[in-house]
């Protein structure tokens, strides 16, 4: 039978290299949902809409088509056909997508995304956000709830952006946490039934194994 599995956490949890580890392990899809709302976001920019306007973004939400990758070893995310994984990473988009993805008709419309992808993946899915055991997947097989001290989170973060400064790193992270806890449409939070795994001690091996004890369990 499928098997469907939502990550969810703050930033810097590890919650990517973990997902899609443990998705690689279990022979499962995977999908990044931050990218979604990253690929929304870019488009958004791209397009010159005023983020800070959410009817102006409510508007266009419907608009761009974002189609995900769902392999893995090799995921994707494009906007009408032009790979974007590179352009979603960008510290503009970054500092940008929070106010982006509290706007409920894109919420709605990267929901569904999620929905139909995860009911189509032939074996199952890791599914990695911010509200997968909440809001998309409250069905999931197993719900995980990814934490680390902002430390370590923002530590982890400036090693992967090579070179940038820790402090700056750290309040961009606690800024953009703070926003995505605080939304009124789905917001960061711990479903009552997830299993919290506290990462700040355990390497990412770790980690991927205690998840993948859990599935098996
Ligand atoms: O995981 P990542 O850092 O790429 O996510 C980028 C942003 O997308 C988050 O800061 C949040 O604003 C939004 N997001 C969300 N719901 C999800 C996944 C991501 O609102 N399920």
């Amino acid at each position: 039978p499928a098997v469907i599995v939502a990550i969810d956490g703050p930033s810097g949890t590890g919650k990517s290299s973990t997902s899609k580890a443990v998705a690689a392990q279990l022979g499962l899809s995977y999908l990044d949902t931050g990218a979604q709302y990253r690929a929304i976001t870019w488009w958004m920019v791209t397009n010159g809409i005023d983020i800070t306007d959410p009817t102006a973004v409510a508007a266009v939400a419907g608009k761009p088509e974002i189609v995900s990758g769902t392999d893995p070893s090799a995921p994707t995310i494009t906007v009408d056909g032009t790979d974007v994984s590179g352009p979603i990473r960008t510290q503009e988009v970054t500092s940008k997508v929070s106010a982006v993805s509290a706007v409920p008709e894109i919420r709605a419309r990267i929901t569904e995304l999620q929905r139909s992808l995860a009911a189509s993946a032939q074996n199952g899915i890791v599914v990695e956000g911010r509200d997968i055991g909440t809001t998309v997947l409250p069905d999931a097989d197993l719900k995980i709830f990814l934490t680390a001290s902002p430390e370590a989170r923002a530590a982890r973060r400036s090693g992967e952006l090579k070179g940038a400064d820790l402090h700056a790193t750290r309040e961009a992270l606690i800024k953009r946490d703070t926003a995505d806890s605080s939304r009124k449409t789905s917001p960061l939070a711990k479903a009552g039934d997830a299993v919290e795994v506290d990462t700040t001690d355990l390497t990412l091996q770790q980690v991927i194994e205690c998840v993948v004890t859990l599935v098996e369990e």
